[in-house]
């Protein structure tokens, strides 16, 4: 069985951290479009954190720093997206305590939570135009791998796919919760900056792991060149 390497885990959140940081202006730009323009700024503030302290969080094993990470992101990332983001991290966090190595089927298993998790918190479901619609198809990649190929590159591939298709997908659609659904017609025709989020924190994954891709929706293109 394919094992995913605490060190792997590692290099993804800081893959993750420059991915962020480097769109905090795109994000909000692109929330801006519908919503208060904070998302991007909101993220980065987080992120900048997790960068300026990494050698501090404690890597005794993946739960530890994922523990560690979610209280980092719930202070830190502001708006709505902190106890989003944060109760996302929790969840892999308690799935993982002890352990320093994690299979396809882990993994699979902590995006669902972090998915209930999300879906206590915040009230969205499939739809609504949050990053739920990219990390729902993401968690039913990521199952279909670990019952199947257990090829992690192809799950990355895949996983990118998902969530780059959910942006097109639920771009004409008019969001039903977070700050969006405040000014609702208007975010019809706009991408949701969540969804863009995850679809270019996937790809910039897989650029990371030399698994080639060309990305499909234009946000991705422009965040990830
Ligand atoms: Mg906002």
């Amino acid at each position: 069985m394919a094992e995913i390497s605490q060190e792997q885990v590692e290099r993804a959140i800081k893959t993750t951290c420059a991915t962020v940081l480097r769109n905090e202006h795109y994000f909000s730009d692109l929330d801006g479009l519908a919503g208060d323009g904070d998302f991007g700024t909101s993220l980065a503030t987080g992120f900048r954190v997790i960068d300026k302290e990494w050698d501090q969080i404690d890597k005794t094993d993946i739960g530890a720093m994922l523990l560690k990470i979610s209280m980092l992101v719930s202070k830190h990332v502001g708006g709505s997206s902190g106890p989003i983001w944060g109760t996302g991290f929790m969840k892999g966090a308690m799935l993982t305590r002890g352990k320093t190595a994690i299979s396809l089927q882990d993994l699979a298993d902590m995006l669902g939570s972090a998915i209930e998790g999300i879906q206590a918190r915040g009230g969205a479901k499939l739809g609504d135009k949050t990053l739920l619609d990219a990390l729902i198809p993401v968690h039913e990649v990521l199952k279909a791998h670990a019952a199947g190929d257990q090829d992690p590159g192809a799950t990355l591939r895949d996983a990118a796919d998902a969530a780059d298709k959910a942006i097109d997908e639920t771009r004409s659609l008019v969001a039903h919760r977070g700050r969006a659904s405040q000014v609702g017609e208007r975010s019809s025709g706009t991408p949701d900056p969540g969804i863009v989020a995850i679809a270019t924190i996937l790809q910039d994954w897989c650029k990371d792991r030399g698994i080639a891709r060309t990305p499909k929706a234009a946000e991705v293109a422009k965040a990830t060149a």
